[in-house]
């Protein structure tokens, strides 16, 4: 059997596909399947002759840049593991997954230098640009590592920590195979799609979705180091996109930005979005351009697509995040573990190739994620229909029982979301001793608007039931992020209850 881990992808592309362009670097800089390829044989190198060998960790701390691509292949090409960090994070943060991983090296760019510093204390690092040219030039390209297969690790990715302190999901060459050849047959990508990437590839589903399967049906990659809606618009037009994963504020920042109007969006075929469902109004923009949005659900875990909605069904299923991707399985489960009916709602658990062995370092958390046969617990509460496409309602930590009746969060805020004067909403539970718990909304608004409890009352009558109306409307300047933009509840609920 066929059993090379993901270094291998590029060993075949540089053979198969060598002048195909790989990756369009914002600033204009191409690189070939077979540039690439050398690259990423060279870091290989880089790392044997640092004695850093299979199973072993590297962190890389950087924006989006070839640099990245080079590493997390070269380092797969000879067993090591691969951890992104997350550039929004502080220095202690860094620190902490650096310890956490146990990294032997730390490859960073210009721009995190100060924070690398800080949190690498006596940790080798490699600073993409001249210094790892020199290394890369002062070495051959190295061979495979012959036994690295599917089942070792390739990567270890930190959660975002909207419920507590980031976990390391490892990710073997497997899971991130079968997570590729999930998203190539469900999102139909061929080898002429043009990918523009704006999110980052330390999460996830930049990593997972946006950027892999591309790689690995020998596609073209554009790569924006940070997002900006006008740029994003701009290369679109001028590469030819055709395929483009986001979070909905990145759609939402392109329908709002001024050259949304006058640019050429027509080479888009292949638009999804992730991470949470998109708010209708931004749906709506979109259309309103010939537009629709194929969505996923997923997570860190699951490397990261557990379920898919093709855009030709988006409208018909409204709200829903699809079904189970290809070689994936996707089950809804009550709370004595029981398989639901459809139209019941309970906790989402997936199973299949794509889904992470465990956390690492930490088999308490690991054995907590999993059910004895093998699922894993997503912690998100969801329901079929009667097709098999799944509704996701919200997280098991955010819902709202008040009175005896569930609330998810997430209906409400999008309903609220739908006035003008607000940029932003989270509905949280505050404890109550009549009720157990009322829901409250904390919302910012746009400069100068205020909203009382009273007339966001008046927008929601009638559309949803009484016992989902906030009773209480806090207006706060700023809503608290992870780095990855959910909204921390927890912090919102310790801060109002
Ligand atoms: P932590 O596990 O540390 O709290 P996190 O779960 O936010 O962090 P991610 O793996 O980045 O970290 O996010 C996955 C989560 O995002 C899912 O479990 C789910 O709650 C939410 N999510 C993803 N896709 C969707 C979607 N289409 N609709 C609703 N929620 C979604
Ligand atoms: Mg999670």
């Amino acid at each position: 059997m066929q059993n090379r881990g993901i270094g291998s992808w590029l060993t075949t592309r540089a053979a198969t596909s060598g002048d195909v362009v790989a990756l369009v670097h914002g600033d204009g800089e191409q690189v070939t399947y077979r540039e690439l390829a050398d690259r990423a044989a060279r870091w290989a190198a880089v790392l044997t002759a640092r004695g850093i060998g299979r199973g072993e960790r590297i962190a890389f701390l950087g924006e989006n840049q070839p640099a990245f691509v080079e590493v997390l292949f070269g380092a797969a090409r000879v067993g090591v593991v691969f951890v992104p960090v997350n550039t929004r994070l502080a220095a202690p943060e860094v620190a902490y997954i650096l310890a956490d991983s146990g990294a032997r090296l730390l490859v960073h760019d210009d721009r995190s230098s100060a924070v690398a510093t800080e949190a690498a204390g006596d940790l080798p690092r490699i600073v993409v640009g001249a210094d790892a040219d020199a290394a890369l030039a002062a070495v051959e390209p190295a061979p495979e590592t012959p036994g690295v297969g599917l089942d070792d690790p390739a990567a270890i990715l930190y959660t975002s920590g909207t419920t507590g302190r980031p976990k390391g999901a490892v990710l073997t060459h497997g899971n991130l195979t079968w997570n590729a050849l999930n998203t190539i047959i469900d999102a139909d990508i061929v080898s002429t799609d043009v990918a523009l990437v704006i999110s980052p590839l330390f999460h996830a589903a930049s990593l997972g979705m946006g950027l892999l399967p591309v790689l690995l049906k020998g596609a073209t990659v554009v790569l924006e180091r940070a997002f900006d809606a006008g740029r994003a618009l701009r290369l679109i037009e001028e590469h030819g996109v055709t395929m483009l994963s986001g979070v909905p504020t990145t759609y939402q920042f392109m329908a709002e930005h001024p050259d949304w109007a006058s640019t050429d969006l027509s080479t888009l075929g292949k638009l999804t979005c992730g991470g949470s469902p998109v708010p209708t109004r931004v749906l709506e923009a979109f259309e309103a351009r010939g537009l629709s949005f194929s969505q996923g659900y997923g997570m860190t875990e699951t490397s990261p697509g557990a379920t898919y909605l093709p855009a030709t069904r988006t409208r018909a299923k409204m709200g829903s995040a699809g079904q189970a991707h290809f070689f994936t399985e996707v089950r809804v489960v009550g709370e004595n573990g029981e398989v639901l009916e459809p139209g019941e709602i309970g906790e989402i658990q997936v199973r299949g190739p794509n889904v992470t062995p465990g956390y690492h370092g930490n088999p308490a958390a690991t054995a907590e994620a999993f059910t004895p046969d093998g699922w894993f617990r997503t912690g998100d509460l969801g329901s079929f229909d009667d097709e098999g496409f799944l509704f996701v309602a919200d997280r098991l930590k955010d819902m709202i029982i008040s009175g005896g009746e569930n609330i998810y969060p997430a209906e409400v805020e999008d309903l609220i979301l739908g006035l003008d004067e607000v940029t932003g909403a989270a509905v949280i539970g505050i404890p109550d001793e009549r009720w157990g718990e009322t829901p409250w909304a904390v919302v910012t608004l746009r400069e100068g608007a205020e909203l009382t409890t009273e007339r966001l009352a008046e927008h929601l009558n009638g559309r949803i039931a009484r016992y989902k109306i906030p009773k209480n409307v806090v207006v706060v300047d700023e809503l608290p992020r992870t780095a990855s933009g959910k909204v921390k509840k927890l912090d919102l609920r310790n801060r109002f209850s």
